[in-house]
């Protein structure tokens, strides 16, 4: 009689999912052309990723697309 052998699975309270598009980070790098002091080069400010609106992450379970 081995009743009463429930394994409590470790399932965290809040499932999240790391957003593909910026990897979490909520930024995508974005690197423009600019003319910083007479002197052309890359500027990489970064934008908010429009996917997971800067969040990195969605609640739940998404699968990749
Ligand atoms: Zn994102």
């Amino acid at each position: 009689m081995n009743e009463g052998e429930e394994s409590e699975l470790e399932v965290p309270a809040e499932v999240h999912t790391v957003c593909q598009y910026c990897g979490g980070g909520g930024m995508i790098a974005d690197p423009k052309l600019a003319i910083i002091g007479g002197t052309p080069r890359t500027v990489d400010n970064g934008r908010p990723c429009a996917h997971c609106e800067t969040v990195g992450h969605f609640a739940g379970i998404v699968p990749p697309v």
